[in-house]
C-alpha cells in the first residue's frame, strides 16, 4: 500500500514536471477529420509521424472518404503510401476496415474500442488515439514505443507487453492526465530520454528516475547496463 501511494506520488511529480517542460504537448499526425486520423494512425505504426505526415499530404486530396478508400485498388494504394513501412499490408488492412466502415457504420468511424479494435489492423493503441482524439472519449492510456521505454526506465511499470503496461499506469497515473501522459512521454522520449543515448544530465525527471545513468548502472528498460 505504501509503495503503491509512492509510486502514484512520484507518477504525478513526474507528470507536473513534464507538463512544465512540454506544454504544448500533443499529437503530432496531421488530418482533419476522424477518418483521417484513423488512417494517420494505421499508417503510423513502426514508421515516422514526419513520413506519414508528408505521404497524408497528397493522399488526403486523392481518397477524400472512407468509400474511396474502399473502393480503391490495392496496388495503387499500395504504390500512393510505398515509402511509408508495410505498405502493402497498410493498404490491404485500410481497404478492408474501409470497406467495413461504409457497410456497417455508415461511412462514419465508430467510437467504441470493441468496434475499433474489430477493425482490420486496427489494435488497442490506434482505436485509443482515435477514441482520444477523435471522439473525446478516454478509456486507457496509449503505449507506444516510447512510452513502453521511459514508464520501464522511471520504474512506473516492469512488463514488457503494451496491454499490460498500459495497465500498470492506468493504476498510476490520474485519469485526467491519461491523453496527456502519452504525449509527454513521446516529447521527452525524443527530446532527451532518447532509446541509445539520453541526456541523464540534463533531464529534468533525473532525481525520480531509478536508471539514471548519473547513478545507476542498469537501464531499467532493457535490464542491461548502460
Ligand atoms: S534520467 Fe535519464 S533515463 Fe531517466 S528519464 Fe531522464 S533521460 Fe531518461
Amino acid at each position: 500500500m505504501g509503495t503503491q501511494r509512492s509510486d502514484t506520488d512520484r507518477a504525478t511529480q513526474i507528470i507536473d514536471r513534464l507538463l512544465e517542460a512540454y506544454p504544448d504537448s500533443t499529437i503530432s499526425l496531421n488530418y482533419s477529420n476522424r477518418l483521417e486520423l484513423l488512417i494517420a494512425v494505421m499508417l503510423s505504426a513502426q514508421c515516422t509521424d514526419e513520413r506519414v505526415n508528408t505521404v497524408t499530404a497528397d493522399l488526403f486530396e486523392k481518397y477524400s472518404s472512407a468509400e474511396a478508400f474502399a473502393e480503391a485498388d490495392q496496388d495503387e494504394l499500395a504504390e500512393d503510401i510505398s515509402s511509408i513501412t508495410y505498405y502493402n499490408n497498410k493498404a490491404e488492412y485500410i481497404r478492408n476496415t474501409c470497406q467495413t466502415i461504409v457497410t456497417e457504420y455508415d461511412g462514419s468511424v465508430p467510437d467504441t474500442m470493441s468496434d475499433l479494435t474489430e477493425l482490420s489492423g486496427v489494435g488497442r493503441k490506434t482505436a485509443n488515439v482515435v477514441l482520444q482524439h477523435g471522439h473525446d472519449i478516454v478509456e486507457g492510456i496509449v503505449v507506444d514505443t516510447h512510452v513502453q521505454r521511459i514508464s520501464r526506465r522511471l520504474g512506473l511499470t516492469t512488463e514488457q507487453s503494451p496491454k499490460r503496461i498500459e495497465t500498470d499506469l492506468m493504476e498510476l497515473v490520474p485519469e485526467e492526465h491519461w491523453q496527456q501522459f502519452t504525449h509527454l512521454m513521446i516529447d521527452h522520449g525524443r527530446a532527451t530520454c532518447t532509446a541509445r543515448n539520453p541526456a541523464c544530465a540534463d533531464c529534468v525527471l533525473e532525481d525520480l528516475c531509478p536508471s539514471s545513468k548519473l547513478d545507476n548502472d542498469v537501464d531499467l528498460a532493457s535490464n542491461e547496463q548502460w
